[in-house]
């Protein structure tokens, strides 16, 4: 299918211009309308292509190497500014359009209310969706300031659509009393946990369709400083790839990552880091030449 209303201004290291070709495909996702304290995720998708040339295509770790993987780089959703019903359908329509292609979508932030119309496409592709959530903020609330629909909320709205027992959160130290309550009563909750309850939760998911949500903020600020709404107390790098390598032996079929906000990262390391998780990501969920 032809993918349609999208801007282009760089692409991610090593990405192929044949999108026919591509088993894997990154597309910017720059809203930026919901967030409650400091905006500017919509430069994220930009900044993190801009940055990964300097990291290497291969990854010591995996022992695999981005020249082996053929993904192509869709540039930016544009969405309209200040219509947000409006950049969330054409944010689920593009989404649409690369999984009937039988590509795996993974989405830069923008905001964390871009999970949503994921959610509710990939939903439709597979029934048997379950969600993987890592970030500091439980984004349970029912309504931020009597909006619904908001970073804030996103969770909240993902557990009602595929059910809250589909819904797995790490990682979690912030939200309200009434967030975490709702959240051991309805979610699979892991406060302040990633690697130790993933193993088990990988383990169980076995053959479930998985969709991965990374908000950078579950890493702590000492690492991840360029992102919104930052939480002190969070995990480190090696533990977010190492949360990556456990969902590599899963069937994860889209991932998204969001909240960085380059405005904060004058040294670019949260952009850096968002690249290098990038890459590790596709050459754990991409299919290889
Ligand atoms: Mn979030
Ligand atoms: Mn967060």
């Amino acid at each position: 299918m032809l993918l349609k209303g999208l801007e282009k201004a760089g692409s991610f290291m090593g990405s192929t211009e044949d999108y026919h070709g591509a088993s894997l495909v990154i597309l910017g996702a720059p809203l930026d309308l919901t967030v409650s304290f400091r905006p500017g995720t919509r430069f994220a998708p930009s900044h993190i292509r801009q940055v990964s040339v300097a990291l290497e295509e291969y990854s010591p770790v995996l022992e695999r190497d981005l020249a082996d993987y053929a993904y192509y780089d869709a540039g930016d959703i544009v969405l309209p500014p200040g219509r947000l019903q409006e950049s969330l359908g054409r944010i689920g329509a593009t989404v649409s359009a690369i999984v009937s292609d039988g590509k795996f979508p993974l989405l830069l932030g923008g905001e964390h209310l871009v999970t949503l119309p994921v959610v509710e496409t990939l939903l439709r592709y597979y029934p048997d969706l379950v969600v993987i959530h890592l970030d500091a903020h439980a984004d349970l609330r029912d309504e931020y300031l009597s909006e619904p629909l908001s970073h804030a909320t996103v969770m909240r709205r993902v557990a009602e659509l595929i059910g809250g027992c589909n819904v797995f959160q790490f990682g979690i130290r912030s939200g309200t009393r009434e967030e975490f309550v709702f959240g051991r009563a309805t979610t699979h909750f892991f406060p302040g946990e990633i690697l130790q309850p993933l193993t088990q939760v990988c383990a169980q998911l076995k053959g479930r369709s998985i969709y991965l949500t990374l908000d950078i903020d579950v890493l702590d600020p000492a690492y991840a400083p360029g992102t919104g709404t930052p939480e002190p107390g969070g995990c480190t790098p090696r533990e977010i790839f190492q949360a990556l390598y456990l969902l590599a032996d899963c069937r994860v079929v889209g991932m998204d990552l969001v909240e960085v906000c380059p405005a904060y990262d004058p040294t670019e390391r949260t952009s850096l880091l968002a690249a290098k998780l990038v890459r590790e990501a596709i050459l754990c969920f991409g299919v290889g030449k």
